[in-house]
């Protein structure tokens, strides 16, 4: 089969890889449609220790089964394989799983022609639903986990709450969208790559700052969504959140700088780190991309599975003005 490896540092090759072979339980799932992530991004540069080249990246994926119990089935996947019988498994926290795994991590992930997967990871896509839409389900269901989290500990109702979401990539938006379908009227979204600013203006209605010239209001938002997670956006979060708000920590950027814990502590921020998400979370974003209520998603940008390459050097560049690139192989 033909695959999208990361060879090396910032290099992807397109190339002929041997078939995946299902195992004991998995099914084998033939490609339609997957999404870049920050992560593989974060990959291709060589920044991530836990991805080691030659690996086929690739998470955010839409196929058909072609071999297994439901064969035919065009199914979304659910990139998180975990134990299944941990404490965390058992109680619904499968993203908390010690042992979980990850396609396109330690093991193969979707950037081919097919995947071998297990059984129990494939969600059914609904009837006649765009594959470059299912393939938004894993960065949406990352938000609206993050969103569900700063949920419980927010003062008062999230409709009533203004937030700030920093960072405009796929995690980004979705968060902003799903928190505009959970009623919040006041959403300001900071990010900094003037391209995909005016490219998510055209499409969606929220407030757009470039945070390296206009700061995101002090001590203003109930919540703050942090979709980068960099040094720098952990202390804009600290600054614009307002005393009894809620920091929500979704990127994984870096790990340096330092917070305020000083001003945390005195005006009573939580902070919340979050980490991808549970099955019921996958399923509940497919509903609702499905259902039109996080909008149009016109701002996905769709191209071939082969051009991967110049994708990831143009994403690198920052030409790429689509907060979200789906890879097709051509082949629903
Ligand atoms: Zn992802
Ligand atoms: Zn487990």
């Amino acid at each position: 089969m033909k695959a999208l490896v990361y060879t090396a540092n910032e290099e992807m090759t397109y190339r002929e890889e041997p078939e995946p072979v299902a195992g004991h339980g998995d099914a084998l799932i033939a490609i339609e449609s997957v999404g870049i992530c920050g992560s593989d991004m974060h990959a291709y540069l060589g920044h991530d220790e836990r991805r080691v080249p030659p690996l086929i990246l690739g998470h955010e994926a839409v196929g058909t089964v072609v071999e297994g119990t439901s064969a035919g089935q065009r199914v979304v996947l659910n990139p998180l394989i975990t134990c299944g019988v941990c404490d965390e498994c058992l109680g619904g926290r499968q993203n908390l799983c010690a042992s979980r795994d990850l396609i396109g991590m330690y093991r193969a992930g979707a950037f081919a022609e097919k995947i071998a997967i297990p059984e129990q990871n494939l969600i059914p896509v609904p009837e006649g639903m765009p594959g470059e839409h299912a393939a938004l389900t894993e960065p949406g269901a990352t938000g609206l986990h993050a969103v569900l989290l700063a949920e419980r500990v927010v003062s008062r109702p999230l409709s009533e709450s203004r937030a700030l979401v920093i960072g405009a990539g796929s995690v980004g938006l979705l968060t902003a969208l799903i928190l505009r379908d959970k009623g919040v009227e006041e959403i300001v979204v900071a990010e900094t790559n003037a391209l995909r600013r005016e490219l998510v203006e055209q499409h969606c209605d929220f407030k757009l700052l470039d945070p390296t010239q206009e700061k995101p209001q002090e001590q203003y938002f109930d919540c703050v969504f942090d979709a980068v997670g960099g040094a720098v956006t952990r202390e804009q979060a600290v600054i614009a959140t307002r005393s009894g708000g809620v920091i929500v920590h979704i990127g994984l950027m870096d790990n340096k700088g330092s917070m305020d814990v000083r001003a945390m502590t005195l005006r009573e921020i939580t902070f919340i780190g979050t980490y991808t998400y549970t099955p019921v979370d996958l399923r509940a974003t497919l509903a609702k991309l499905n259902s039109g209520a996080l909008g149009s998603l016109g701002w996905i940008e769709q191209r071939p599975l082969d051009a991967g390459a110049a994708a990831f050097a143009e994403l690198l560049q920052g030409k790429c003005a689509a907060p979200k690139v789906v890879l097709s192989t051509g082949k629903a």
